[in-house]
């Protein structure tokens, strides 16, 4: 077992650290105070291939393993939490459209989610239906004798929304609960299409989260993924990567917080001397460090999981989704902290990485329910033996 970063992992870590020092970095805390989603820049991570990072290369994809990807996701991360997790969900959605579409419709599309010529949204939640998704109650009705669906609902909390090009929608086309789901590319400007206000959230605010309303929307028939009932299969598939991605962004965030809290207490003087020599401190260091190394092989070992189409692979991406999320807002919560006051000013980026993790633990399945599907398989005959 070798932990070492192969050359090529190195180089993509290198390429991001520098886009992100560049690019992201500078801008966070402006983008954060303007809820402003930085489209154009977002746009510029497609010339390295970031908005295609596991997506096949036939679609002009880089067809990494989710390890590389998850790679330059945390650098990402470490520049901009929100920007980087967008570019997470684009991610996951081009893949799933890669993967599942027709032939005609991924050869059409995903090269443009490639490039960034369009960017997309996952739309699953609604607002009766959370943690249960599969009870989804937004409709789409083959037309007797037409070759579209006429899709009708509602979905809630959609990342991107109102600036993205492109809907995988998951809609009720057949009997209650996940077996009657199927999964749509809807073209977002598509008529009937109407978009709720940016929501006022605590962080995530360089990315606007919308309510999309569906009336009556014409989707072609060949937009439907794969065959009728498998939606929420796929929708699945996808965030087993995606809390990959999510739980790495955290981790980028606390390596971010970690490194400013590094060098304040360092800097900072209280009772004569730097507070880095009080050995509280240190240990808190410690552990700090411990915490984000613990959260990132975690995820390295889903990833691998993911990687190899290991049979339990869902359930080590909850486990390191929940893990991950939960270590890497302790992370910038106590770098918060020993920043004292100056932690809970806005000067600093201490609250705004913890305003940004916060929805780490909730969204893509909520922590709670990560922890449900890591239970559930474990009572299964046997199943402490192949979960080692
Ligand atoms: C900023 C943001 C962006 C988002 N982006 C997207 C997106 O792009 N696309 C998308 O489809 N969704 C998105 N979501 C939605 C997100 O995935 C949901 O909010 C999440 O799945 C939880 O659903 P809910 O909010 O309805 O909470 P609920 O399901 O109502 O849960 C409420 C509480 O009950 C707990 N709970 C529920 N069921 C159980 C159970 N069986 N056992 C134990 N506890 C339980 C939950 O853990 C939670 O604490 C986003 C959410 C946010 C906040």
């Amino acid at each position: 077992m070798d932990f070492t970063l192969t050359d090529d992992q190195l180089a993509y870590q290198q390429t991001a650290r520098q886009f992100a020092k560049k690019e992201l970095k500078p801008n966070a805390a402006q983008w954060d105070r303007d809820s402003h989603f930085p489209v154009d820049v977002i746009k510029k991570t497609g010339e390295l291939g970031f908005l295609g990072l596991y997506t096949n290369p036939h679609y002009d994809g880089l067809g990494l393993p989710r390890l590389d990807s998850a790679i330059v996701f945390e650098e990402l991360a470490w520049g901009d939490t929100a920007v980087a997790a967008y570019i997470s969900i684009h991610n996951m959605v081009t893949w799933m459209i890669g993967e599942y579409a027709k032939d005609e419709v991924r050869a059409e599309i995903v090269p443009k989610l490639v490039s960034g010529e369009l960017l997309a949204s996952y739309c699953l939640t609604e607002p009766n239906a959370g943690s249960d998704a599969g009870s989804l109650t937004t409709k789409a009705v083959k037309q007797d004798g037409e070759d579209y669906y006429l899709l009708s609902g509602e979905k809630t909390f959609i990342s991107g929304a109102g600036s993205t090009d492109i809907l995988v929608v998951m809609a009720r086309t057949g009997k209650a609960g996940p077996k009657g789901v199927s999964a749509f590319v809807v073209d977002a400007h598509s008529e009937g299409i109407s978009y709720g206000k940016n929501e006022h959230k605590m962080g995530w605010k360089a990315q606007p989260t919308r309510t999309i309303h569906f009336k009556d929307v014409k989707v072609p028939a060949r937009n439907l993924l794969g065959s009728e009932g498998e939606g929420f299969k796929f929708a699945m598939k996808g965030l087993d990567g995606g809390r990959i991605n999510i739980g790495i962004c955290a981790v980028g965030t606390a390596q971010a917080a970690l490194e400013t809290a590094l060098n304040y207490v360092q800097e900072r003087k209280q009772f004569g001397s730097a507070i880095a020599k009080l050995q509280s401190v240190q240990f808190k260091l410690a552990d700090m460090l411990t915490q984000t190394i613990a959260a990132r092989q975690m995820l390295y070992l889903a990833a691998n999981k993911v990687d190899n189409k290991h049979n339990d692979a869902t359930t080590y991406c909850a486990m390191a989704k929940r893990l991950a999320t939960d270590l890497s807002f302790a992370v910038a919560n106590e770098a918060l902290q020993l920043h004292g006051g100056y932690g809970y000013l806005n000067e600093y980026p201490l609250e705004r990485h913890v305003r940004d993790l916060r929805v780490h633990q909730i969204l893509e399945g909520t922590n709670e329910i990560m922890r449900v599907i890591v239970s559930r398989s474990m009572m299964r005959d046997g199943a402490l033996d192949s979960l080692r």
